[in-house]
Formats: C-alpha cells, sequence, structure tokens
C-alpha cells in the first residue's frame, strides 16, 4: 500500500485536471441513476391501464423505504417524484410518452458526454504522470554510480523504465475512476433500489460477501505472480538487448542457435507465468457475475411473489428495481478488479522506486567548490581502494604526485589496476581510503561538474551518439561554431574521412557507430575531447584494438593533444612511454617500479625491464 500510495503522490502537479475528472464522474453517476430511474414512469406509461393521476397520487414507491429513510430525504425525494410526475403526466399519455422519451434522450447524452470528460482528463492525469515517473527514473540514472551499471544488466534497467511504467499507469485510473466512479454508481443504484423496496435490496445483498472474499483471495495471488512477471519480462529484455549488442559475437561464434534457445526459454517460462496469471484474473468475473446470476434468480422469483401474489409492488417498479440491480453488477465486478490492479502496479512501482531509491554513490558535498582551472598539481595521498562488491584492495597505498603538463604512463599486467586508478581522478569511483589533491585540495570538495570538466577522457571503448557528427563532437558543448569543430577534426586526424562521407559532418552515425572503423571512431573521440579542451587527458589503452595505419593517425592526434597537457595515459607504444615524464608500473594494486624509461631499463630484473621485452622485443 506503501508503494500505491508513493506512486498516486506523482499525480499531484495534475490536480486540476484530477478535479475536473472527478466532478464529471460524479456527474456521470448521477445521471447514469437518472437514465435508469426514467424507466419507471416509461413502463407506467406503456404499460399501466388505470389512468396517470392515480401515479401522481400514490408515489408507493416511497412508501416502502420512508421506514428506513430520515424523513428530510423522503420530502426531498416525494417533492422530487412530485413535480417530475406534474411535469411528465400534465398531459395524455402519448404526451408523456414523448415528454419520457426526450428526457431520456437529454439524460443519456449528457450522462456519455461527461464520462466522455471523465475519460479525457483522467487520461491526461495518467499520461502526464507516467511522463513524469519515466523522466524521474531516467535522469536518476545519471546520477547512479558506476558500479550499478556493472551490477544491473542493461536490459533489466530499460525493462523497468519502459514496461514497469506502463503497468503503474493501470492503477491510476484505478485510484481516480474505479475508486471513485463505481462506488458512487453503486450508492445511487442502490439508492433507487431501496426506494422501490428495501426487502428485495436486502436479499440482493447476500452476493457481497461471497464476492468480496474471492476477490482479496485473488488479489492477493495477482500480486505475487506479477512481480515475477514484470522480472521475467526484464530478463527477456535484457536477452534482446545483450544479442543486439554483441550481435558480432553471437555471429562469429555461431551461437544464434543457442541464443535462440535462450530466449525461447524465457518467453516460454513467460508465456507460462502469464497464463497462470490469465487463469486467475479471468477467473475473477465469471465467478462473481455467477454468483450474482444466482442471487438474481433468486430475487426475481420473491419479487415476481411479491407483484403477482401480494400487489405490494408495481410490475413497473419490479422492473426498475431489477434494471437498477443489473446497473449495480457492472460497477461491483469492476471493483472487484481495481484490488488486482493496485497489487499489479504496487509490484511494478516498486521494481522502478529501488531504481529512483538507489542512492548516487557520489555526490557534492555541502561544501563543495566551484573549480574552473588547474594549475599546479594533482597529488595521490594513501589511496587504497576495493570495489563494493569485494574486500580485496585493488588499489594499496598509492602515492604519487604530477605536476601539470607532465605525462603519466601507467604500465603493468592486465589486472594489476591501471583503469581503477584513472577512474579514480574524475571521481567515477572515490578511494576507499586516502585522498586526490587538485591544486592541494581534496577533490571530493571539488563540485563534480567543475572537476569532469577539467578533464578529457579517451577509452579503448569509444561510444558514439546516433547523430550527426558534428554533434558528436561537439557533445556537450552545445552550439558550436563550425570551424572550431572542424579544427578539432583535423588535429585528430579525422576530417579528411569525415570530408569523404557523403553528408560530411552531419552524417549520422548508426546505433553504437557500426558504420565507422574503430580508428575513426576513436578519431571522432579525440576530436571530441581536443574540442573540449581539457587541462587534464585520460587515455585508456585508446589504441590497443586498432590496427597498424589507424594506430599511427590515432597515435598522431594523441600525441598532439598531449602537448600543453597533464596526461594520464595506460600505454601500450614504446613512443609514448618514451615521452612520459614517468612510468608508474602497476602490479597487483601496487606501484612496484616508478621512474622515466632511461632509470627503470636500466633495472634488469625489475618488472618494467621484462614488461619493455616482452612488448617491444623487435
Ligand atoms: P587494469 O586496467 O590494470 O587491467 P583494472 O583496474 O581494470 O586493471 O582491474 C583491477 C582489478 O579490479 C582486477 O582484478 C579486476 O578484476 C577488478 N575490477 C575491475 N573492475 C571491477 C568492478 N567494476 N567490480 C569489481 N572488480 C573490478
Amino acid at each position: 500500500m506503501k508503494t500505491y500510495i508513493r506512486i498516486i503522490s506523482f499525480v499531484k502537479p495534475y490536480w486540476k485536471h484530477l478535479a475536473v475528472s472527478i466532478i464529471c464522474t460524479i456527474l456521470y453517476a448521477v445521471l447514469n441513476g437518472l437514465s435508469v430511474y426514467l424507466t419507471i414512469p416509461l413502463l407506467d406509461t406503456l404499460f399501466q391501464e388505470a389512468p396517470q393521476q392515480e401515479v401522481v397520487n400514490q408515489p408507493s414507491s416511497i412508501s416502502t423505504a420512508k421506514n428506513l429513510l430520515p424523513d428530510w430525504i423522503v420530502n426531498i425525494e416525494k417533492d422530487v417524484v412530485d413535480t417530475f410526475n406534474h411535469f411528465v403526466f400534465s398531459g395524455d399519455k402519448i404526451d408523456a410518452l414523448l415528454k419520457i422519451c426526450v428526457l431520456v434522450i437529454v439524460a443519456f447524452f449528457l450522462k456519455n458526454v461527461f464520462g466522455y470528460l471523465q475519460a479525457y482528463f483522467l487520461s491526461y492525469v495518467e499520461q502526464g504522470t507516467m511522463k513524469d515517473l519515466r523522466d524521474k527514473a531516467y535522469s536518476h540514472l545519471h546520477e547512479l554510480p558506476m558500479g550499478y551499471f556493472k551490477q544491473e544488466r542493461v536490459g533489466n534497467l530499460i525493462s523497468r523504465i519502459v514496461n514497469d511504467v506502463n503497468v503503474v499507469q493501470n492503477s491510476i485510473s484505478a485510484a481516480f475512476l474505479n475508486l471513485i466512479r463505481e462506488p458512487l454508481t453503486i450508492l445511487v443504484f442502490i439508492g433507487i433500489a431501496l426506494s422501490i423496496s428495501w426487502q428485495l435490496t436486502l436479499l440482493a445483498f447476500v452476493v457481497l460477501p461471497f464476492s468480496m472474499g474471492i476477490i482479496a483471495w485473488i488479489g492477493l495471488k495477482l500480486r505475487k505472480h506479477s512481480t515475477e512477471i514484470q522480472a521475467k519480462m526484464a530478463d527477456i529484455t535484457s536477452i534482446i538487448q545483450e544479442t543486439i549488442s554483441g550481435v558480432k559475437i553471437v555471429k562469429a561464434f555461431g551461437m544464434e542457435e543457442y541464443e535462440n534457445k535462450k530466449f525461447v526459454r524465457e518467453t516460454r517460462n513467460f508465456f507460462r507465468m502469464m497464463l497462470r496469471i490469465v487463469r486467475i484474473r479471468n477467473a475473477s468475473s465469471p465467478i462473481t457475475e455467477f454468483l450474482s446470476v444466482i442471487v438474481g434468480a433468486v430475487i426475481i422469483y420473491y419479487g415476481g411473489v411479491l407483484v403477482l401474489q401480494h400487489h405490494t409492488l408495481k410490475a413497473s417498479e419490479f422492473l426498475g428495481f431489477l434494471f437498477a440491480i443489473f446497473q449495480l453488477m457492472p460497477p461491483i465486478k469492476e471493483l472487484s478488479t481495481v484490488n488486482n490492479r493496485i497489487q499489479e502496479s504496487s509490484a511494478a512501482g516498486d521494481r522502478i522506486f529501488e531504481i529512483i531509491d538507489t542512492k548516487p554513490a557520489i555526490e557534492d558535498s555541502k561544501d563543495a567548490v566551484e573549480v574552473n582551472e588547474f594549475n599546479k598539481t594533482i597529488s595521490f595521498e594513501q589511496i587504497g581502494f576495493h570495489y563494493e562488491d569485494s574486500d580485496e584492495l585493488v588499489l594499496k597505498d598509492i602515492n604519487f604526485e604530477v605536476k601539470k603538463g607532465q605525462i603519466i604512463a601507467l604500465v603493468g599486467p592486465s589486472g594489476g589496476g591501471k583503469s581503477t586508478l584513472v577512474d579514480l581522478i574524475p571521481r567515477f569511483y572515490d578511494p576507499t581510503e586516502g585522498r586526490i589533491l587538485i591544486d592541494g585540495l581534496d577533490s571530493k570538495n571539488i563540485k563534480i561538474n567543475n572537476l569532469r570538466a577539467l578533464m578529457g577522457i579517451v577509452t579503448q571503448e569509444t561510444f558514439l551518439f546516433n547523430e550527426s557528427i558534428k554533434n558528436n563532437i561537439a557533445y556537450g558543448l552545445g552550439n558550436y561554431p563550425m570551424e572550431k569543430i572542424i579544427e578539432a577534426a583535423k588535429a585528430a586526424n579525422a576530417h579528411n574521412f569525415i570530408m569523404e562521407m557523403t553528408n560530411g559532418y552531419e552524417s549520422v552515425i548508426g546505433e553504437r557507430g557500426l558504420k565507422l572503423s574503430g580508428g575513426q571512431r576513436q578519431r571522432i573521440s579525440i576530436a571530441r575531447a581536443i574540442l573540449k579542451n581539457p587541462p587534464v587527458m585520460i587515455f585508456d589503452e585508446a589504441t590497443s584494438a586498432l590496427d597498424n595505419e589507424s594506430e599511427q593517425l590515432v597515435q598522431e592526434a594523441i600525441e598532439r593533444m598531449m602537448i600543453n597537457r597533464t596526461t594520464f595515459v595506460i600505454a601500450h607504444r614504446l613512443s609514448t612511454i618514451r615521452n612520459a615524464s614517468r612510468i608508474l608500473v602497476l602490479d597487483r594494486g601496487s606501484i612496484i617500479q616508478a621512474g622515466t624509461h632511461d632509470e627503470l631499463i636500466l633495472d634488469l630484473n625489475g618488472l618494467y625491464r621484462k614488461f619493455y621485452e616482452m612488448q617491444f622485443r623487435d
């Protein structure tokens, strides 16, 4: 229920639309009752042989209810009925018939107009709320810690924002339509039924306890299953997403059949689960209806006896009563599904709120300051780090200082902690021990946006957005002058191949940059970094996945970028390493050697020497 209330709280900004919708709902329910009530005089007019005057003088419909209702209500009702009868039956029978027919038309017309308005305004509220919920979950994605994206499958996150939000939608109309309209309609018709015959009405209510028990039981079952269903849907989305992202690997390893089987297994599970839900959900209506019919038959029998034997009820009233009772059934049935829908959507809501409630691991501290330049040093003091999911230290006791303009090359065996170390600089992760000082200021006390604005990052896994090349290069920089973009592309050795494309800088990159070669993508992302022109650059194995020719071009671009910048580079190429002001050799999380190439190469037993000989023997 807490989840549900929280979902409903998202409706707040739309309260005006909601209010209009609720007013229309109330008018709809009242007019709905009126249109049924009108059948009684209609039947009287059509079938009654007695003169109409009698009807006016004997509003017998009220007499039976008198002992149940307070006087003032009875009086008002009497006045209304009298006025109504006077209006309708003041002329002859045909005249009365015409008036009633016109009234019926008007009542139904208004009822439907209000029904329409109510539905429109409610949909407005629903769609608006969904939009807000989706926006909120999406914008929260940007705040989640990096580790979160490693733990959660991407498809699972997508599914929550897409599919679960859809499920939640159902429950909003449940709260504001069904929980208002149906009870109101029920009240109106019970009122009508009571005013006709309270004995018959009581009898009719034998059905309620039955339905209620069954409804509660079904709701419980459904909630349990629908959580499973949404989780399964997320699994399926994940498989699709993984297949699309890894399409090359799937094909290369001939795993289509395997992936298909995996997918079919999941969809089959989903199908079975869905059937289970469908069995329960669909049983709810027929069961309620069948119970209602049993009671209906009893009523017809008892009412028939009142009309035929005891003459305490007019035939037209009895028919009016039956109409009212039958009008009661749809809202009762509808109400019986409301609980199910609320249960289902609470389950989906839980899955969405789980994203929204995940705390950003890295936030601006309260006294974070603005820093817009980097002037002197970056120092690592006593840095230790382990990832959230294990206690094993990935970095231990890291101490070094970098002066502005220096190039720091990180080398060492894979898994040594190089990427982790450079990820700490822009605070993708925070060190578990120690601190990083930028110009003497703890990086935790610098506004994150400022800190990251000081840095450019080029990684092995370049990501380009499905937009024009121009926009990819000027990512995050808004409407940037074209000459600057071209200048950056030239510096990144990207201008030539961009100009060869039909649309030049306006060419739109296909998903994940599939239309470009690895080296071309890499050069675009370097152009992006050059344009941003940050004082600090981080290169993470930027050239390791490229062939020789592209590597040459990318390397040139990288070297151009390093000029006048403070650079951290996870290095593969001898030229980079040789140019470095300092080389740090990382092994199992510790810096085991540090110095220039010329210094380190002298230590014949050092890891650097071995590494050098392995990689650059030729
Ligand atoms: P390198 O860049 O030198 O190859 P990494 O910094 O990538 O090394 O990895 C260092 C260690 O941290 C490895 O043992 C790796 O398994 C572990 N590691 C890397 N990323 C994560 C992560 N997101 N969660 C848990 N462990 C990680």
